[in-house]
């Protein structure tokens, strides 16, 4: 009997290009807008904040974009990352469904950030950068961005949202341990910032306000870039070497996947693993249903408005057409750190209107009863972010018991929740509370869309 549990590849199979999903869409996503003029932003406009190289990648419609060989280097520290088969979760399930879960918490910073991270300090390293800016929410991208940047020999500055910041002071030792600087934010030291604290003195900060003080930071040097961590086409292309990886390794296993789940915030890890199996779904290799798992909290896919948004929330980014629950939205401080953001990205937010993709909402208490179940069985403590989408595999399996159906799931556990335990202990203490967001506070969240596009 196969009892096999860890599909592995070896160093060799470690991918080449990273795919671009937009070469096989019927349409490319809309283009960013100037937030003045309503104009497609050119080059010139970004140069500020990115490398040229990345601009690129941003815009391309080739296919296979290579990766160069610094990069792919560091990739060889934890990549191929495993594919698990959760035998001992489907057994616990008393499921006929087989669930298989990729794992990115194998990486340096404990999710799949440093995918991306790498490769951004790559380029700007090579084009004579010597410091990168950027946010953190649950801090998990801030450590990627801090450990790429001591790589690259890159000075790195990050403003860390106040509520992970107080929660999560590991994370700022980690930051620090690769030779960042961390603020929290909102903080004094940008006009975004300030702004913020005038008129709400104890915000819990947002990924829209630290992405303002960020950018603004970066705007004002000229040796300084700013990072993003995800939402951006460069970002999403960066993490499909998850999915290329997957595809390969669910071939071992010798099955294709009937559904694949991953959590959303602003849509990489889930961008990451779906599109390649996305490629294999047009061609006419397998057929998947692929969905999307976001909070309740911040439900920018299901309850948001398709229209062109500011990515920050003073107002300083491009405008991007994205599903948006306002740029101004300052979500629950749930404990998925990762998922509150208020906008989802561009290219997901397209998949998603042309029918590809599915996407639902789950309630933070299901998501962290679902790692637990998931951390007694398979040993492992995800990270907040991704219990969303173990909840909806959860749910899936669960229905495959009812039905009878032996469907074959596929889930991205994209980071461990190892520096999250805090939140975990307030789950376990039963101090968590689930906040129903009301139609009310969404409609008025949408009031400050800027009318564009
Ligand atoms: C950043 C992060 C997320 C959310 O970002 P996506 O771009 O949607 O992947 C989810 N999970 C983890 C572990 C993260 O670090």
């Amino acid at each position: 009997m196969d009892n096999t549990v860890k599909y592995l590849l070896g160093e060799d199979r470690l991918p080449t290009h990273w795919y671009n999903v937009i070469a096989d869409l019927p349409s490319p996503p809309p283009p960013p807008l100037h937030p003045g003029t309503h104009e497609p932003v050119g080059p010139e406009a970004l140069a500020p904040l990115f490398p040229m190289a990345l601009i690129e990648q941003e815009v391309t419609s080739q296919r296979y974009v290579p990766i160069p060989e610094a990069v792919r280097d560091v990739y060889r520290l934890w990549r191929p990352s495993p594919l698990y088969r959760a035998r001992r979760l489907e057994k616990a399930l008393g499921t006929p469904a087989h669930i298989y879960y990729k794992y990115e918490g194998v990486s340096p910073a404990g999710s799949h950030k440093p995918n991306t991270a790498v490769p951004q300090a790559y380029y700007n390293a090579a084009e004579g950068v010597t410091k990168l800016t950027t946010e953190t929410g649950a801090g998990q991208w801030g450590s990627a961005l801090a450990f790429a940047c001591s790589l690259f020999g890159l000075e790195c500055e990050i403003w860390q949202v106040r509520a992970s910041y107080d929660q999560k002071p590991y994370r700022r030792m980690m930051m620090e341990t690769f030779g960042a600087t961390v603020h929290p934010s909102p903080s004094d030291l940008t006009d975004s910032g300030r702004a913020i604290l005038a008129s709400h003195p104890d915000s819990p900060g947002s990924l829209g306000i630290a992405i303002s003080e960020a950018v603004e930071m970066a705007a004002a040097d000229p040796a300084a870039r700013y990072a993003l961590g995800s939402v951006l086409n460069h970002v999403l292309l960066h993490q499909t070497i998850i999915g290329q990886e997957a595809v390969a390794q669910m071939e071992m296993a010798g099955e294709a996947p009937d559904v694949i789940i991953g959590c959303t915030g602003g849509g990489s890890n889930f961008g990451g693993l779906a599109f390649p199996f996305l490629a294999e779904k047009l061609a006419g290799r397998m057929d998947p249903v692929i969905r999307a798992v976001e909070p309740a909290s911040c439900p920018s896919l299901t309850k948001g408005r398709y229209a062109y948004d500011f990515g920050d929330t003073a107002g300083l980014t491009p405008l991007l057409k994205m599903h948006t629950l306002g740029h101004d939205f300052i979500p629950d401080p749930i404990h998925a750190g990762g998922l509150r953001y208020h906008g989802m990205s561009p290219l997901i937010s397209h998949v998603y209107e042309l029918g590809m993709i599915e996407a639902v909402a789950k309630a933070q208490s299901e998501c962290f009863a679902a790692g637990v179940r998931f951390a007694r069985s398979e040993g492992i403590v995800p990270a907040p972010e991704p219990t969303h989408a173990l909840a909806e595999t959860i749910a899936e399996a669960q229905r495959c018991t009812d039905s009878g159906e032996a469907k074959v799931i596929l889930t991205a556990l994209c980071g461990h929740g190892q520096l999250d335990l805090p939140s975990y202990g307030r789950y376990l203490a039963g101090d968590l509370v689930d906040h129903e967001l009301s139609e009310e506070a969404v409609a008025a969240a949408m009031e400050n869309l800027p009318v564009a596009g």
